[in-house]
């Protein structure tokens, strides 16, 4: 027991049925219908060998979206030949999800055997429930197609799928209401790995905040500010020009045109509470990067010219990130410096990883470009932990109970029989 939930040493799976719900949803090539990264199948490896070592008869629930995030669901079949290839075992794929053929595909599991069903979202209730529209209770949940399908045939239900423990949905938070359940090995070390920066990081504790989700990063500063896990927060990307502007500095009309554009002009207010607050804690860039003319143009601050757009922190800041980051003891990175996808305007982001690469900090790094970022770089094995969690990881960061923790706790209280 970890955190008032069961994890796999918890529970007795041997000849049982077991419903694993795992996040494997990857980007998708649209045009061939290929898997374009396999990290998040990967990750969840260690929890399914151990659960079909120990004798389950498993059966795997997953999602996948897509490009357009809520539309066009792609089938999980492609993901049953990667899991079976990493696995060396056969994870068979059946094309139904909580249907007669998914129950009789089930039912005829034997010791050790795994079968991936199709993907969860092709039940209309999963997908209405996304938490934005309609919302259920756990407990209205546990009475969903799915649930009322395929709970009465297994004994066990163990999530794993920390990355979409956000998410308050039938097949993350319903099963726990009828069924014994625990968390996956992958879902309890992302919990540990992230609780243990909130809570007791080593110090100092610096997190490092740029990209474009700006709300996101201002709840999470403010949250690990108020909470004393942070020591000192660097500033990049768009969450860096937001304060800059609330701090009265004039960052030109391009970029308050684009922030403007989306929709972040009320969050400036937000960040003049940060600053009134934690003023000594924020870091901001005192250079900035734009393109001009096909080439890399830096200017200090207060010397930006009127038509420049900011893409990037300057060399003059990203060097002092770099200080800053070698000489922390625990660091936390969620959103690039600069838009790094560009050769112009990566230097910021990639002086910043070429830091986290060589400290000696525990450095952890969560956001799909923050990752894509480290790939880029070539940082990905110098990086201590990468979660395979975005807006789950955010959402605990902001310090937000997470659906799927509270339903595990409350599946962690039924007893096995
Ligand atoms: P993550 O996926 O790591 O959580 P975000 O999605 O929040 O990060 O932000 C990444 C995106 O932000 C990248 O596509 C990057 O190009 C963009 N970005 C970074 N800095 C800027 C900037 N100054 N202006 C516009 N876009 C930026
Ligand atoms: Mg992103």
């Amino acid at each position: 027991m970890r955190f008032g939930i069961n994890t796999l040493d918890d529970i007795d799976v041997k000849d049982k049925t077991v419903l694993c719900r795992i996040d494997i949803n990857q980007p998708v090539d649209r045009a061939t219908g290929t898997l374009k990264d396999t990290a998040r199948i990967e990750a969840c490896i260690p929890t399914l060998k151990e659960l079909s070592e120990k004798g389950a008869k498993l059966a795997l629930l997953a999602h996948q979206g897509s490009d357009i995030e809520y539309n066009n669901f792609w089938t999980t079949e492609p993901h049953s030949k990667v899991l079976t290839g990493l696995l060396g075992r056969e994870v068979r794929f059946i094309d139904d999800v909580c249907g007669p053929a998914a129950r009789g595909a089930i039912k005829a599991l034997n010791r050790g055997e795994i079968l991936l069903l199709d993907n969860v979202r092709f039940v209309s209730e999963e997908q209405t429930l996304f938490e934005t529209r309609l919302l259920l209770s756990h407990e209205d949940q546990a009475k969903t197609l799915l649930v009322r399908k395929l709970a009465p045939l297994a004994d066990l239900y163990v999530c794993d799928a920390f990355a979409a423990s956000h998410r308050d949905q039938p097949s993350l938070c319903g099963f726990e209401q009828l069924l014994p359940s625990a968390m996956g090995r992958l879902f309890e070390e992302e919990f540990c790995v992230i609780s243990g920066i909130m809570e007791n990081p080593d110090r100092p504790c610096v997190f490092v905040l740029g990209g474009a989700k700006i709300n996101d990063a201002f709840l999470m500063m403010s949250a690990v500010l108020a909470g004393g896990a942070a020591d000192r927060v660097l500033t990049g990307g768009l969450v860096g020009e937001v304060l800059l502007w609330a701090d009265g500095k004039d960052i030109g009309e391009p970029a308050r045109v684009y922030i403007r554009k989306e929709g972040y002009e009320g969050l400036v207010d937000a960040a003049k509470e940060l600053l009134a607050k934690y003023r000594d804690k924020i870091s901001m860039p005192n250079d900035v990067a734009a393109v001009d003319n096909g080439k890399r143009a830096e200017f200090p601050l207060g010397k930006i010219p009127a038509d420049s757009l900011i893409l990037d922190i300057g060399t003059g800041t990203a060097k002092q990130y770099q200080q800053i980051v070698r000489s922390a003891k625990t660091v936390f990175v969620n959103g690039p410096m600069g838009v790094f996808e560009d050769p112009y305007t990566e230097t910021g982001t990639k002086m910043v990883w070429d830091a986290l690469g060589d400290t000696a900090a525990y450095t952890v790094i969560g956001g799909g470009d923050s990752i894509t970022a480290t790939k880029k770089y070539g940082k990905t094995g110098a990086i201590s932990y990468i979660c395979t969690g975005g807006g789950a990881l955010i959402r605990f960061l902001t310090g937000e109970e997470l659906p799927v923790v509270k339903a595990l706790r409350h599946g962690s209280k039924i007893k096995q029989t």
